[in-house]
């Protein structure tokens, strides 16, 4: 079947609206009223309200898109085919209502009927939790092939307290050839490392508080979470290798590559990372700050400087010299324009504000990297392996390095940045900073390594900057 991203998000919500759904748009970014988290990070994140009882939604069965980042997942990007940091989360949900008898067939209609998605059942894999017999009762009888259901003792979704229960997750087999893989590969299965199998839907059957005593009893209202990556969904139809090979992304590359000149992508490994890291990026830095967050040095902020740092940095690995960046904003917008209008329109807003970021950390990359390769190439004369606390602190401080984007770096030539001398140095800096004013750390921002030391911490290399975070402290 031929069917474009577009095409794909529009046919799930559809199709759960045939099933009684309510289609909900896709929330901001920033959470609403929940400082417990720093990023919408899923579908269910912007549910919480339903699950927990707080709010009786109008109708039990809801269906979403909803834009989730996961930063715990930057550093996988280029690397695997199926990692971004924004990316929609396709989902139904039931609060109170259906539950395993429904939630399984629909997901098989969906994924296999020739007036739906209609893929190959020959090509999923169904994972469960071994003590789910339900779960696999109602896939079996569903009419999933045996040897295509595996018990695994991972499909359980645990936070810790709360609501809690086993999940069942789908698995696209995309085939040995595809990846290049060896026959034999011990991590070739659904769930396995190698990729083979893609994970592409998790269905979660909340039907247990987790007590703080540890036991977990069975809840009065049972319900269901689903979420499944849109992106990956769209690799599958457009036939990719990664989800980067399809119209979500090419057009970002595209234009990349303009920008480069000489570098093309699919021609070497390395190259293609960078590739893949700027496309993911700005997806993510313009719908964040499309949804209202600004560059900081203090949790969300951070976040996205750190993202368009990396993404700056990606660029001159490319060769790219001048600030290129703002420019990818509007074709972001162009590419998401069916389900998200409002990024196109708001394009020029948020192209100035990672313009201004762009040039501001541009005016230090050079001496930033000429410090760091010459750190580098010390560190390997001397046959160390490691780069000492105080430079790294040097880099985020002097020419604004964020401390994850120096480890990254480090590594790719081999080498592991001293975190904990880092640290230390950050530490100084803060004294110096406390004793110097009275310092307020009271930014209720939580969930975030290095907030503490963020807070009390200058870019000194930024004379404008400074005035700006001096604010902060
Ligand atoms: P993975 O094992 O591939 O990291 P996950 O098990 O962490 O995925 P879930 O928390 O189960 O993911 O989220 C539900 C679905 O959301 C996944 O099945 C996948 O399709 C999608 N997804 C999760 N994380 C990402 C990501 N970083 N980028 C793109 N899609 C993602
Ligand atoms: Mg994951
Ligand atoms: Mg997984
Ligand atoms: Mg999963």
């Amino acid at each position: 079947k031929k069917l474009n991203s577009a095409q794909i998000r529009r046919m799930y919500l559809d199709f759960f609206k045939a099933k009684g759904h309510t289609e909900m748009p896709s929330q901001s970014l920033v959470p609403v009223d929940d400082p417990t988290l720093l990023w919408i990070n899923s579908g269910v994140a912007t549910m919480k309200k339903y699950f927990d009882g707080e709010v009786v939604p109008d109708n039990p069965r809801m269906t979403s898109s909803q834009k989730s980042i996961r930063t715990n997942d930057i550093e996988n990007v280029g690397k695997t085919a199926r990692h971004h940091t924004m990316f929609e989360m396709l989902g139904n949900f039931s609060v109170g209502d259906y539950f395993k008898e429904k939630a399984i067939p629909w997901a098989w209609e969906l994924l296999t009927s020739d007036e739906w998605y209609g893929l190959d059942p020959e090509k999923l894999y169904i994972t469960y939790y071994p003590k789910d017999d339900v779960a696999k009762e109602v896939w079996l009888k569903t009419g999933v092939a045996p040897d295509h259901l595996l018990p695994n003792q991972d499909n359980f979704w645990d936070i810790g307290q709360g609501p809690s229960g086993p999940d069942t997750e789908i698995f696209y087999d995309r085939g040995q050839k595809m990846n290049n893989l060896p026959e034999d590969d011990p991590e070739s299965y659904p769930g396995g490392e190698n990729e083979r199998y893609l994970e592409i839907w998790n269905i979660v059957f909340s039907q247990f508080n987790h007590t703080p005593e540890d036991t977990y009893e069975p809840l009065p209202n049972k319900n269901i979470d689903t979420g499944m990556g849109l992106e990956r969904v769209v690799s599958i139809f457009e036939n990719a290798p990664t989800n980067f090979e399809t119209d979500l992304f090419l057009p970002i590359i595209k234009q990349t590559e303009t920008f480069s000149g000489e570098k093309q992508y699919g021609q070497d490994k390395t190259d293609d990372i960078q590739f893949k890291i700027i496309a993911d990026h700005i997806r993510a830095i313009t719908f964040a700050i499309n949804d209202g967050a600004l560059p900081s040095n203090v949790g969300r902020g951070y976040v996205i400087r750190r993202l368009i740092r990396r993404a700056v940095v990606a660029g001159k690995k490319l060769n790219i010299d001048e600030p290129f960046l703002a420019q990818l904003v509007p074709t972001v917008g162009e590419i998401m324009k069916d389900y998200y209008p409002d990024v196109l329109k708001n394009a020029e807003y948020v192209a100035s504000v990672v313009k201004s970021e762009e040039d501001r950390f541009s005016s230090t990359l050079n001496g930033g990297l000429n410090l760091l390769n010459d750190v580098i190439a010390k560190a390997k004369a001397d046959q160390t392996n490691s780069i000492d606390g105080k430079t790294a602190f040097k880099l985020y401080d002097t020419y604004g390095f964020p401390f994850e984007l120096t480890r990254e770096y480090a590594e790719d030539e081999g080498l592991v940045v001293d975190e904990d001398g880092f640290k230390a140095a950050m530490t100084e800096q803060q004294n110096r900073a406390r004793n110097a004013r009275d310092v307020d750390n009271g930014m209720g921002v939580q969930n975030d390594l290095w907030t503490d030391f963020k807070e009390a911490s200058q870019y000194v290399g930024y004379t404008d900057l400074v005035v700006k975070d001096a604010k902060v402290l």
